[in-house]
């Protein structure tokens, strides 16, 4: 599926960027300016400028970031498990090649090495060239390690042992279709250290209700605690988006309020949408994805 790029009847110097992710919704942008747009390795890069939203990225005609709201989600899939667990040393991120996750996790000083594997190599480029405002000098912090393979082979073959795997993919069409499966989520349970979490981009459930029930239905078989939490990003169109969340201790999402809030001081670090206090709040579900989380532990 390439990006669906129109220019307007009405005035045919406007082109327009449409999403093609959901079965009933088209939603398009208008683009000012093109910074890319092309075939590279696995899938259809494009990347523009859309004025309001900043740059847009767009993969196989699904939106991946737009420089004016990506804080929100990478700060939630980061800041959220890093201070939940509190020692964070090694860090895996499965997708997420526009550097984004890197960026905000390498915030943390505790963090040792953040092992980053993105299966198109032409994702990473194309970020550092025309997006390096997302990735802010991740790829040459020491800490920072990059592989160019697919993250379902990865996981299958690797022997090393980490605190925190982020799954920053794309939506399971295409390339990232792997990253939603069992075999997958078990490899990722298999290198993670006692006490770890894995978190996953996971849609959004008013759209996406039968991929969230899949992958709590595969996590309550791996982990003691299955369940997501909320970030509320709006490109990402229809509410709220869920982060899929699978720890073996169920305490990581309990721990106490001032324990958050004093491990938040000490990192130093500044966000624009987390807090402490929303950490928490996150985990609170609305009553039909609460359902939807409740459908998939029961299966
Ligand atoms: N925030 C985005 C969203 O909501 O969809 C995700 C952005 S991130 C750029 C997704 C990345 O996952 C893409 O760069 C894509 O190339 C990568 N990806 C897809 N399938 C993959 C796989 N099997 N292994 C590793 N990376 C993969």
């Amino acid at each position: 599926m390439s990006s669906n790029k129109t220019a307007r009847p009405a005035d045919q110097t406007e082109t327009w960027y449409t999403e093609t992710l959901h079965a009933d919704l088209r939603s398009s942008y208008r683009c000012r300016k093109v910074l890319f747009d092309a075939r590279i390795d696995h899938q259809h890069l494009v990347i523009f400028d859309g004025g309001r939203f900043g740059k847009v990225m767009m993969l196989d005609g699904v939106t991946q970031l737009t420089t004016s709201d990506e804080f929100i989600y990478h700060e939630m899939l980061t800041h959220v498990p890093i201070l939940a667990h509190g020692d964070v040393r090694e860090v895996l991120v499965i997708g997420g090649g526009d550097g984004g996750v890197a960026a905000e996790a390498l915030k943390h000083r505790g963090v040792q090495r953040l092992t980053l594997v993105e299966i198109d190599a032409g994702v990473v480029d194309f970020s550092k060239a025309h997006l390096p405002e997302v990735s802010r000098g991740a790829f040459d912090d020491p800490r920072f390690e990059l592989v160019i393979q697919d993250g379902r082979d990865f996981v299958a073959d690797t022997d090393r042992i980490y605190d925190l795997i982020v799954v920053d993919s794309t939506d399971p069409i295409g390339p990232g279709e792997v990253l939603f499966t069992e075999g997958f989520y078990r490899d990722c349970r298999r290198i993670l250290r006692p006490g770890g979490v894995v978190v996953t981009q996971n849609g959004v459930p008013f759209f996406q209700a039968a991929e969230l029930e899949q992958t709590i239905r595969f996590f309550s078989a791996l982990f003691a605690d299955a369940t997501c939490f909320l970030a509320a990003v709006p490109t990402y169109t229809g509410g709220f988006m869920a982060l899929g969340w699978g720890s073996d201790d169920p305490g990581l999402r309990k721990v106490e309020p001032a324990v958050i809030a004093r491990r938040f001081a000490d990192a130093g670090i500044e966000t624009r949408y987390y807090t402490p206090e929303l950490h928490h709040a996150a985990f609170a579900l609305p009553k039909f994805i609460g359902d939807i989380v409740a459908r998939g532990r029961r299966r």
